[in-house]
């Protein structure tokens, strides 16, 4: 292994590359990391980078003694150099903390996940769908879309925005590709300033570490254009807000399947031609799973007070914003907080505001827990249920209306707390808890607005 690495870091120097980008994911979802000299390599691979630990959100680090130092180990498969950095090689870590894999650790959450469903000899493949907007602040300060022009009331795929924002698209394209992202799609959403960009499935843990690398090299691009590379899942009153859609589909690769697998390897086991919707037994069960738990996993997948702008059944000047609100699932229909689409499920829930690896982690453990219970999902929903509400019909039941309630739920669902584990459910609890007190002591301009003269 050491010879490997030697000739890995070798490779890695020949082509300028003098630093290592040791990252890893905190709770709140900001990759985070240090740079590390490529002559440091084989240490911050076998003992890791050091990093203090009560200085990172959520790890639950005691502040001095043998635990409180963060180590991330360096996973050599994962070193690539960034096109963004030159001279610079990304690389992904393990959260160890006492010489033991840290139980807070958002990556080790998902890995254990994985785990369960290797035992299985199956693999999860996801297919993450990044909507984001592009953000700055205006000469008053205040924050807006950041093109001035997109103003259009219905921008979906608006072109004179393409048009404008073309050198952003095209340094995300260029710096994309040469991570080995295999890009499909780039286009401008429904709403002002908003932009989607689609690349290929992966494994699991592959593409949680593969959105992680996107957010960072949006980041950074952004950033090189004058704006901000915006997760804020409704920066917008009365404009659809971003998802961050999980196309979810399983396989079973039979006992000998590993990490490095190939997308599309295995025998399909959520999609049956013949089954309603396209679904196996096994899909319609992983739907019920995500069905059942979908409060308590709001709190993970819609983890911020404004994540509850976007879950909300209000309609936006261009029609609706096709946010999920009710739990159903249906065929090909975006009204659905479940939509199956040739074979797999879109999971629509989560924003971009979660942590990916907490998200798919406790999305995963629900759709196991639907399989493992038998949980029977409900009948297809053929109506658009935003159409259906506005007639005022009974609805399906709905998502949580704030953090708050999701949290609530979260604290009380027994499936969630046993996969993620109960050290870090606590930091997931203390910390958003913490954050619906702060956003409650505020009191707002529309407030005032409404409530001063009585
Ligand atoms: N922006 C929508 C959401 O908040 C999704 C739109 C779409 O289906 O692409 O989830
Ligand atoms: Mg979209
Ligand atoms: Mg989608």
């Amino acid at each position: 292994a050491l010879d490997a690495l030697e000739s890995r870091a070798a490779e890695l120097r020949a082509m300028g590359v003098h630093s290592v980008l040791a990252t890893f994911t905190d709770l709140a979802g900001t990759p985070k990391g240090k740079l590390v000299p490529l002559e440091g390599l084989a240490d911050a691979v076998a003992v890791g980078a050091g990093f203090a630990g009560p200085s990172i959100v959520g790890t639950g680090l005691p502040r001095m003694g043998p635990r409180s130092e963060y180590f991330g180990r360096v996973l050599p498969e994962t070193l690539r150099p960034l096109p963004f950095m030159p001279g610079v090689a990304h690389a992904v870590c393990e959260g160890f903390a006492g010489g033991q894999p840290l139980d807070t650790d958002p990556r080790g959450a998902l890995q254990r996940q994985v785990a369960r469903l290797r035992e299985r000899g199956w693999t999860l493949w996801v297919g993450i769908e990044p909507e984001f907007f592009l953000l700055k602040r205006g000469a008053d300060g205040r924050w807006g879309v950041a093109d001035a022009r997109d103003t259009l009331a219905k921008p979906s795929y608006d072109l004179r925005a393409i048009g404008r924002q073309r050198g952003f698209l095209d340094d995300m394209r260029q710096a994309l590709t040469a991570l080995g992202f295999e890009l499909q799609q780039m286009d401008h959403e429904d709403a002002a300033g908003q932009y989607e960009i689609n690349y290929r499935h992966d494994e699991a843990l592959a593409a949680a570490d593969r959105y992680q690398l996107f957010k960072l090299t949006a980041q950074a691009v952004a950033e090189r254009h004058g704006c901000v590379f915006s997760t804020m899942p409704k920066p917008l009153a009365g404009a659809p807000g971003s998802g961050l859609h999980f196309h979810l589909s399983l396989t079973d690769d039979g006992m000998s399947c590993g990490a490095g697998q190939q997308p599309g390897a295995g025998r399909p086991l959520m999609a049956d031609g013949a089954g309603a919707l396209g679904l196996s037994e096994t899909g319609w069960r992983f739907a019920a799973g995500l069905l059942r738990h979908a409060d308590g996993l709001a709190a993970l997948c819609a983890p911020t007070v404004n994540s509850y702008k976007r879950l909300a059944a209000s309609r936006s000047a261009s029609g609706t914003t096709w946010s999920p609100v009710w739990k159903a699932i249906g065929d090909n229909n975006r009204s659905c907080l479940l939509r199956a689409v040739a074979g797999r499920l879109e999971w629509r829930l989560p924003d971009p505001s979660c942590n990916v690896y907490l998200a798919l982690a406790a999305t995963l453990a629900a759709g196991l827990d639907g399989i493992d219970q038998g949980l029977v999902a409900p009948r297809p929903c053929r109506d658009d249920l935003y159409e259906r509400h506005a007639r005022g019909e009974p609805m399906p039941d709905r998502l949580p209306r704030d953090l708050h309630d999701a949290l609530l739920a979260l604290e009380g669902d027994a499936a969630l707390r046993a996969a993620l584990g109960e050290p870090l459910v606590a930091q997931v609890l203390s910390l958003q808890r913490a954050e619906w007190a702060a956003y409650h002591a505020q009191v707002s301009d529309w407030e005032l607005e409404r409530y001063a003269e009585g």
